[in-house]
């Protein structure tokens, strides 16, 4: 999970990250109160989930009430970098004397954490590395230790950060790795961390990526996460749902599987509806809230495939189940399935009273059957 700027500083501020004083807003006519609260000169935020929003104009300047109020007007609700603008963070401009970057993330080949530090901060990243290999520092953490102190002022001063700001530097590295631990995230980052021109340490922007999967034990972190419609339905019905628009609604076991049919599916000349990974969710009520959505959708057709870890049959029981329940559904069913009991699976579906159901056994001729009955197709 993503979170915005403004909320990755809400949890900088809790970890004792020094942020910039400002407030969020999503509606004009608080503006003028914000102004008022926050004093001029100011900086106005798009809240986007993507970096590079000062290059593709969504940080703008502002000295005078009038500007600030002009600037707003112009970025909420605009779209950047192909994002709507709902949100911004409206915060006092920095006096900015030096700009460094910090960074932690999950490094997958290593399975450890591996803290990114550079002197040269307020530039993409990836340009420093390119540009400045002696400026940029990283280092892979041992997670039962944990960032020691000394690791922390080794980085410092090897990528040239001014001695005088060096024990600054260190304490928000370090809160920032406690951040990182404690919070289960998987990426973090400050660009720029920020010397100001009177020598205080601020974090001028922020990121923050959470495992989703760790979003059960940090129900403060939850709240942020937005309530989409593919959230709300993995979280009630357990599915994987997305939504592709177009006319053959898609059932499948497993995240593989959902992809080779799509593949299949779109080899054959059809349009899928949607993407659905069922998983354990499809034993519950899965099949019926995944039927009703591809109906909703207006699917001309549905391919049911699965490869079952577990017994097919009882699949097979709960799929006709959720079939039979809808007297509205009469669109061609096409069902591929194995696993273990796929006979006695296979059974249960053909004797089932929905009537346009056809069964096939691979997955390509599966794929042609429902893009023809679907009316599709080469
Ligand atoms: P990003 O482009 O999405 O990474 O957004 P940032 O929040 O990093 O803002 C882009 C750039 O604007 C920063 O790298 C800074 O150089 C500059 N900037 C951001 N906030 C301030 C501020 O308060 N004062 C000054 N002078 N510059 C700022
Ligand atoms: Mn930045």
């Amino acid at each position: 999970m993503k979170c915005y700027e403004y909320q990755a500083k809400e949890v900088f501020k809790k970890y004792g990250i020094p942020i910039p004083k400002g407030a969020v807003i999503d509606d004009l006519k608080k503006m003028d109160d914000v102004i008022e609260a926050i004093g001029l000169p100011l900086v106005i935020k798009s809240q986007i989930l993507t970096g590079g929003r000062g290059k593709a104009g969504g940080i703008k300047f502002a000295d005078s009430s009038e500007k600030a109020m002009a600037e707003a007007k112009k970025l909420l609700g605009s779209e950047i970098k192909g994002l709507k603008v709902n949100k911004l963070l409206i915060e006092e401009k920095l006096e900015i004397a030096n700009e460094y970057y910090l960074g932690i993330v999950t490094d997958r080949d290593f399975s450890a954490p591996v803290v990114i530090v550079s002197s040269m901060g307020g530039m993409n990243i990836e340009d420093v590395s390119k540009r400045f290999p002696d400026k940029i520092m990283k280092k892979n953490i041992d997670y039962a230790y944990g960032l020691q102190n000394f690791q922390a002022r080794a980085l410092a001063y090897s990528t040239g950060i001014k001695k005088e700001d060096v024990d600054k530097v260190v304490r928000i590295l370090m809160a920032l790795y406690h951040l990182y631990k404690e919070c289960d995230a998987e990426l973090t980052e400050i660009n720029p961390l920020v010397i100001t021109s009177n020598g205080q340490i601020i974090a001028a922007d922020g990121r923050l990526n959470i495992d989703g999967n760790a979003l059960y034990r940090h129900p403060d972190l939850k709240q942020y996460q937005e309530r989409t419609l593919e959230v709300i339905i993995d979280e009630e019905a357990r599915l994987k749902w997305v939504n592709l628009g177009g006319d053959i609604g898609i059932i499948s076991t497993g995240a593989g599987m959902g992809m080779a049919v799509l593949d299949q599916v779109i080899a054959a000349g059809g349009k899928p509806a949607n993407f659905l990974d069922g998983g354990m969710g499809l034993l519950d009520k899965g099949f019926k809230v995944g039927l009703d959505l591809i109906m909703k959708c207006g699917a001309r057709a549905i391919l049911f495939s699965a490869y079952t870890g577990g017994r097919s049959d009882t699949m097979a029981s709960k799929f006709v189940e959720a079939i039979e329940s809808f007297p509205a559904l009469q669109i061609p069913v096409v069902v591929r399935l194995q696993g273990l009991n796929q006979e006695e699976a296979i059974r249960i579906i053909s004797n089932c009273n929905y009537k346009n159901m056809h069964i096939v056994y691979d997955i390509d001729e599966a794929a042609r059957m429902v893009v023809k009955l679907a009316g599709r197709g080469k």
